[in-house]
């Protein structure tokens, strides 16, 4: 029997979107000083994510660390929390420059105007970083956009934004807990379109109650009207504690079937496939990518509750929740911390050699552009092939191949595969903490 056939079996076992997964995140036994985690990490080319908990609605199919509509002036406490978050995180990691940043959630658009003005000041002042000097991307929703935060987004320095769409059928749109009028996502696109972002990311997703090749096929032909640079398609995935988990399912899971029709589709209108779910368009300019950040090298810091940082050997965050009342007291926690608390990482997972080269195979392998066998030598020295065998069984079964005796990739066939084989290279250890981890 070769492995094929236990990966065909199920192709939806999760996405490993990242290494270890926060559900295998625990308190630590003592607080670690953020000065010590970050003294001997490299910090000139750091990832910056700010995380913004709040959208206007929660979507039935996301398990994202969000809340809906605050009640009070939850967003004004939140956006001063950063502001004293950022500037004691500064301070203790030292001299840092940034080589990227993101913000994301929730849905960052949720702050009017005057808060997004004071988030952008929090990045350029307390965290010294000119953001309109590298990459940086804007996550949004079509209900909490206006041409004047567009504006103000490009005007300083936003070149990518990612808005979520999910479905251009509104039925769909109500069978995944997330009902929007077309008209208002076709408003936003417009209105995205009318400012000169460098690249505009548009989300979907396939197995919708309801959903077929036809409306799948239509979603996406709606889509190339706006000529995304990039196009993110996710299957759904019915995750415990969201508001699908309850609703109607298909009788037959047909996300295989209309994933393998999103790849044909895309990539005939123009889009090359990155990964499992990233297509870009081909025509893009690539030249002026920053090419400095390397997730699988460089470290990430992140600001804000729900936000995960990087060093080499310690990913740390706040707690991890779903459920509304429990998402709520972990903001309102991080509200209440002072300066002390903000020194100090007291949630998260250390992770050994094992466990870094995991992560480095996972977030490299699961791209198209695969591995490259001499980078993992020089960075771990020692062979990818040799530390994990699953790759001999990957290319006997016709999964992977090996280019030049030097790039690790794989076939079009593995990359269809990613949602399997990803969760495959977990090690025993993170999949036992994942099943433990008491989700609330
Ligand atoms: S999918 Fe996006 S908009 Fe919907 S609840 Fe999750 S973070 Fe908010």
């Amino acid at each position: 029997m070769t492995i094929k056939e236990p990966l065909f079996e199920n192709p939806f076992v999760g996405y490993a979107y990242s290494y270890p997964h926060k559900q295998a995140y625990r308190p630590f036994e003592s607080a670690i000083p953020l000065k010590a985690l970050w003294q001997d990490e490299p910090t000139e080319n750091l990832f910056l994510y700010v995380h913004v908990p709040f959208c206007e609605m929660r979507c039935g199919f996301c398990n994202l660390f969000t809340v809906a509509n605050p009640k009070g002036n939850v967003e004004e406490q939140y956006i001063h929390a950063l502001k004293t978050q950022a500037t004691i995180v500064k301070e203790e990691i030292g001299p840092s420059q940034f080589a990227r940043l993101a913000v994301g959630g929730g849905t960052p658009t949720f702050l009017e105007l005057p808060l997004l003005e004071q988030l952008f000041s929090i990045i350029q002042h307390n965290m010294e970083t000119n953001t309109r000097d590298v990459p940086f991307s804007f996550e949004m929703s079509p209900k909490t956009i206006t041409p004047e935060k567009l504006n103000f987004l490009y005007q300083n320095g936003v070149d990518r934004v990612s808005i979520g769409i999910q479905s251009f059928v509104e039925n769909e749109q109500k069978t995944l807990g997330r009902p929007q009028k077309n008209k208002e996502v076709f408003d936003a696109l417009a209105m995205i379109r009318a400012v000169d972002f460098k690249t505009l990311n548009l989300d979907l997703i396939y197995g919708a109650y309801g959903q077929n090749a036809d409306s799948w096929l239509f979603s996406l032909q709606s889509a190339m009207a706006y000529k995304p640079e990039e196009i993110f398609i996710y299957p759904l995935y019915t995750r415990p504690l969201t508001g699908i988990e309850k609703m109607a399912k298909n009788e037959i899971d047909n996300r295989f079937h209309l994933y393998l029709l999103a790849k044909e589709y895309l990539t005939s209108q123009g889009y090359e496939q990155i990964s499992m779910r990233m297509f870009r368009l081909k025509s893009i300019d690539k030249t002026a990518d920053n090419l400095q950040y390397c997730c699988q090298e460089d470290g990430m810091l992140g600001l804000g509750a729900g936000a995960r940082s990087y060093t080499k050997y310690v990913h740390y965050s706040s707690e991890y929740a779903v459920g509304s009342k429990n998402v709520k007291s972990i903001i309102q926690n991080y509200i209440a911390k002072t300066s002390v608390d903000y020194a100090v990482a007291d949630y998260g997972i250390k992770l050994n050699d094992d466990e870094r080269k995991r992560r480095y195979l996972i977030k490299s392998i699961l791209q198209v552009a695969g591995l490259d066998k001499r980078q993992y030598q020089a960075f771990f020295k020692s062979d990818v092939l040799a530390d994990y065998p699953q790759l001999i069984q990957l290319i006997e079964s016709g999964l992977c191949f090996i280019e030049n005796d030097t790039y690790i990739r794989l076939t079009s066939e593995g990359i269809d595969l990613s949602d399997a084989i990803g969760p495959w290279l977990y090690s025993d250890e993170i999949v036992a903490k994942m099943q433990d981890f008491d989700l609330k």
